[in-house]
């Protein structure tokens, strides 16, 4: 994936002087010793790398100011091995810029009940240690994930990779830029959004380019890096005959082969991690980019349609959460309904954009008419998703907050769709389709999500309390008089979270 972060995970112990330097450098050593396992793990996807051992607020707050300055500093994980007093805490978390975990743990998973002493006791503190660190946490109105068990345990292993994945994805945030290929469809309202309030909050930036200026990249691309790229295409895909070379369509896979080119210069040249077009604007274009864009995602790129920047975005988040996982993601749209009695369903699918990591199968590609954009027949990429257990995650601008809204889903085996020339999923909502779609609709969620088999509700409720975004999750636990509830009690929440701080 193109300019993927890898940061490192700083682990810090803390203590306090009452217990003399023989036992602190007990602790130290334990300390080293749980951060060697957990940088050990396979399955925790960022280094964890061993800082050290705190005792006073100035080494604290020193610490806090590398981390701040440390670009290769993704976020630290906090452990009270002793008892710390957590007051010492204050000035260096008041300053705090990373995200953080704080791991509940013990350096011994049993306790030796024979051999039991008071040294034994006074060593082995986090029991009431980790509850002093918590309160400063919740007194200073932290968000922060608590994950609480053996360091060795592989369930706490899953808790602290699902908050790497998350902060993987916040670290590829902060900076990012991403293009807009013209402006909005015109009089769509979801897809609008305060662009200056997610740089200030969310870290990425959000500008525009005239589509002439991708025009004149794509215009430009060499015939022959053009004809490679096709060769490659009939390598990986089954290509419509018409559309191989020989056929008398190829010269339009030729300028598909051209747009993903174009496209793909642009963003590399620019330092973009994703975009957004509408058929609405693609004056100089021959073609709405369908497998370009398919293309470009399949690489990492996010993608919005209709100038959905915020999609395009959360599609990257989303794609840098699962990095390394089996799965993909994809921008999506819940387009249609099948309302049996026997079940209620949602195909989902877009115009033509849908990413080819979620494919069950080989994808095929093929040129058919598009109805709308008086373009010529867009060239794409037509597949099933596969079954299996996936969701749908959208953001939305609520006008004083950015709210994230997660529904856990079944992909189910799409029917045979002989007449749908474009790639799909079909899966049921949890925790049933009418409960489901009324919680996301009471919500405000949009038409478009991203839609992924690999990342988890966790990583999203992760990346949400570090973003400050507040999560609407449906699931198999939702009911929609607590959701609304919850909905009525998130207004005044975000209303008056600014003063909770002071
Ligand atoms: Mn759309």
């Amino acid at each position: 994936m193109k300019l993927l972060p890898s940061p490192e995970i700083w682990f810090v112990c803390g203590s306090q002087h009452l217990y003399g330097p023989g036992p602190l450098k007990q602790v130290a050593a334990n300390a080293q010793a749980v951060a060697a396992g957990l940088a050990k793990s396979k399955n925790l996807p960022l280094k964890v790398i061993y800082k050290r051992l705190l005792t006073t607020s100035d080494e604290i707050t020193n610490l806090m100011i590398e981390a701040n300055a440390d670009a290769n500093c993704g976020g630290l994980i906090l452990w009270m091995h002793t008892f710390s007093p957590s007051k010492m805490w204050i000035r260096g978390l008041n300053i705090l810029k990373k995200p953080f975990l704080h791991l509940h743990t013990q350096f011994n998973r049993d306790l030796p009940w024979g051999t039991i002493d008071m040294d034994f006791m006074n060593l082995n503190q986090a029991a009431h240690g980790d509850r002093e660190a918590g309160f400063i946490h919740t007194r200073m109105r932290l968000g922060r994930k608590v994950v609480v068990g053996h360091w060795a345990d592989p369930e706490v292993h899953e808790r602290i990779a699902a908050w790497m994945r998350a902060v993987r994805a916040w670290t590829d945030w902060q900076g990012a830029k991403f293009v807009r290929f013209g402006d909005n469809m015109r009089q769509v309202a979801v897809t609008e959004g305060d662009k200056v309030s997610a740089e200030m909050k969310l870290g990425f930036a959000v500008n525009t380019h005239g589509v002439g200026d991708l025009v004149a990249v794509v215009d430009a691309v060499k015939d022959q890096d053009i004809s490679a790229l096709c060769t490659e295409y009939e390598k990986v895909y089954r290509v419509a005959p018409a559309l191989k070379k020989g056929g008398k369509r190829h010269d339009e896979l030729r300028y598909s082969a051209r747009l993903e080119l174009g496209m793909g210069q642009f963003l590399e040249a620019g330092g973009y991690k994703g975009f957004t077009d509408t058929f609405e604007d693609l004056h100089g274009l021959r073609q709405l980019p369908g497998m370009a864009t398919q293309r470009l995602m399949d690489a990492g790129y996010g993608f919005g349609g209709e100038g959905d920047w915020k999609t395009s975005a959360l599609v990257r988040a989303m794609k840098v959460m699962n990095a390394g996982l089996p799965g993909g993601t994809s921008f999506m749209e819940d387009y249609t309904y099948h309302l049996s009695p026997k079940g209620h369903q949602v195909l989902g699918a877009h115009m033509l954009e849908i990413c080819p990591s979620i494919a069950g199968a080989k994808p095929s590609v093929e040129i058919h008419p598009l109805g709308i954009g008086g373009k010529e027949d867009p060239v794409r990429m037509v597949f099933d998703a596969p079954a299996g257990n996936a969701l749908n995650a959208s953001l939305v601008d609520l006008g004083n907050r950015f709210r994230l809204i997660v529904n856990e889903v079944k992909a189910v085996k799409p029917p045979k769709l002989p007449k749908l020339p474009v790639a799909r999923a079909v899966w049921e909502c949890k925790p049933g389709f009418k409960t489901a779609c009324a919680a996301w609709i009471y919500a405000g969620g949009a038409h478009h999500t991203g839609y992924s088999y690999s990342v988890t509700t966790e990583m999203l409720e992760d990346f949400a309390t570090i973003a400050g975004l507040e999560t609407v999750v449906i699931n198999a636990e939702t009911t929609l008089s607590a959701l609304k509830q919850d909905l009525r009690n998130n207004e005044v929440y975000y209303h008056l979270n600014q003063g909770f701080r002071a």
